[in-house]
């Protein structure tokens, strides 16, 4: 007999072994995600956007924080040095570096090896999407129950059965990033020009603002422009793929099938503009397309689409078209649409990181302040609207940790903030950045729901402002919407 314990393993070598072998994978594997890191200079042109850099008071006055975290270290082959769950995937990194090294997506690559999610895959898995309930949590916590279930009862998440089959046959015989080649460039983006029809998605995050979703459609309709929509459409695997429940490669295939769906859907000839109230959803239809416009790359989800009977046979035909880039189109019209002028509300607008991941700049768009101008609100600009609201990842990692109501600093920056400029309300064009600014107690619309208000869209019914977890009470009182 032994009379010496054996040694205990160290946990941390544990990991960081394991965590080696990881990167050496992915650099071995070529992970698109992973393309050009070795071309970073340094130059710290990415850092002052990033909020885990914000969030992190050590990192102050240090340009080169995030290159020296991430970048430096894979150059030397090592397990970037950031705290993973700091960073809220954003891709302000991305869209400010001027050499195109996604130190966001680095980090997913990394997060999916390492942490990915089951919970959420489970839910892709079992209804295509994130149901209501994986939003519960988010609602307890802030002790909104009943307007969780109110909400849970009248919008249900629509999606059918097939499609849930055809999602589980496709994500059940997962992919690697490595087998697709990054597009080389982006595919050429055609002017948007206005569209007789557009398909218009059901996001997942929209089971929280029905109003900004059911604002669109009024929107569209008074527009003139006509929609369709399909049950057999699912989550675009966007969400899911940031917080670690959705590889690489989940999110092409999965919204490359809707893109399928969307074929089938929308009446023969001419172009497909996809529209809906969600960046995050118009992100993965914009990486997805360029990843497609590569023969080779649709070759390989052809093939996988196969499987379930499906094909995606033009993607030239599809154009993105964000509710940001789509009205702007019409502001004549929508000007002449207002019934009632919000006059009096002083609005702060918060333009989606997400959105101007996919345009690719950092620069804030006019198209958010101008829409929001046409309702007759007065929009106050301030520094913040540079930054992040804090994310939504951010969120679910507090809620996950036990400490839903801890605000990170960014959060309590951009809550600062709003309350300096003495504002009434956020006006944004993210249902995820609408649940950040919601859940940390700023009023908040969805541009949608703005436009919607001023054209004569009832509170309750349309808007459903009940279904919000901070009152917008005072303030549409104040101007006599209420
Ligand atoms: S990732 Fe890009 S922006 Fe950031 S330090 Fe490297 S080269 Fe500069
Ligand atoms: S994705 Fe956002 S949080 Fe993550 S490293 Fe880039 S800027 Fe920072």
């Amino acid at each position: 007999m032994l009379d010496r314990a054996f040694p205990v393993p160290d946990q941390d070598v544990i990991r960081d072994a394991i965590t080696e072998g990881v990167i050496q994978r992915l650099l071995h594997e070529e992970d698109p995600r992973f393309r050009n890191f070795q071309i970073c200079n340094a130059c710290g042109s990415c850092t002052p956007y990033c909020p885990a850099r914000i969030n992190d008071p050590g990192a102050n006055g240090d340009p080169g924080y995030l290159a020296r975290k991430v970048t430096a270290a894979l150059q030397a082959g090592r397990r970037p040095e950031l705290n993973l769950s700091d960073c809220v995937q954003c891709y302000s990194c991305e869209t400010a570096c001027p050499r195109s090294v996604s130190i966001g997506g680095i980090i997913n690559a990394v997060y999916e090896t390492e942490h990915l999610q089951p919970i959420f895959r489970k839910m892709l898995l079992d209804r295509g999407g994130l149901p209501p309930q994986a939003f519960l949590p988010v609602y307890v916590s802030r002790g909104r129950f009943r307007k969780f279930v109110a909400k849970a009862v009248r919008y249900p998440y629509p999606v059918d059965s097939r499609a849930i089959d055809e999602v589980r046959r496709l994500l059940l015989h997962p992919l690697k990033a490595s087998v697709f080649s990054p597009p080389g460039h982006p595919a050429p983006k055609r002017p948007l020009t206005r569209p007789d029809q557009v398909f218009h998605l059901n996001s997942c995050c929209a089971f929280n603002y029905p109003g900004a979703d059911l604002s669109q459609k009024k929107i569209l309709t008074a527009l003139g422009v006509r929609y369709k929509t399909s049950s057999s459409q699912t989550c675009c695997g966007g969400a899911p793929h940031y917080m670690g429940g959705a590889g690489f490669a989940d999110r092409l295939l999965l919204t490359a099938r809707n893109l399928s769906v969307i074929q089938d859907t929308v009446d023969p000839g001419g172009d497909v503009p996809v529209t809906g109230i969600c960046p995050t959803c118009s992100d993965s239809y914009t990486a997805a397309l360029e990843l497609l416009s590569g023969s080779a790359n649709r070759t390989v989800v052809n093939e996988a689409l196969g499987r379930i009977g499906r094909e995606v046979s033009d993607p030239g035909t599809f154009s993105v078209a964000n509710v940001l880039d789509l009205y702007p189109l019409y502001l004549d019209e929508l000007r002449r649409l207002v019934e009632t002028r919000l006059s009096g509300l002083r609005v702060g607008v918060h333009v989606s990181c997400h959105y101007r991941k996919m345009n690719g700049t950092l620069a804030i768009p006019p198209g958010l302040q101008n829409l929001a101008a046409v309702t007759g609100a007065r929009v106050t600009r301030s520094v913040m609207e540079q930054y992040c609201c804090g994310g939504v990842k951010n969120l679910f990692d507090r809620h996950q940790r036990g400490r839903p109501l801890e605000l990170s600093r960014l959060n309590r920056l951009v809550h600062q903030d709003f309350m300096q400029h003495r504002l009434d309300m956020m006006i944004v064009d993210c249902p995820g950045c609408e649940l950040v600014y919601d859940h940390m107690g700023v009023p908040v619309l969805h541009i949608t729901e703005l436009l919607a208000l001023a054209m004569g869209a009832d509170p309750r019914e349309t808007v459903y402002i009940q279904g919000h977890m901070t009152s917008l009470s005072p303030a549409l009182r104040r101007i006599g919407l209420l």
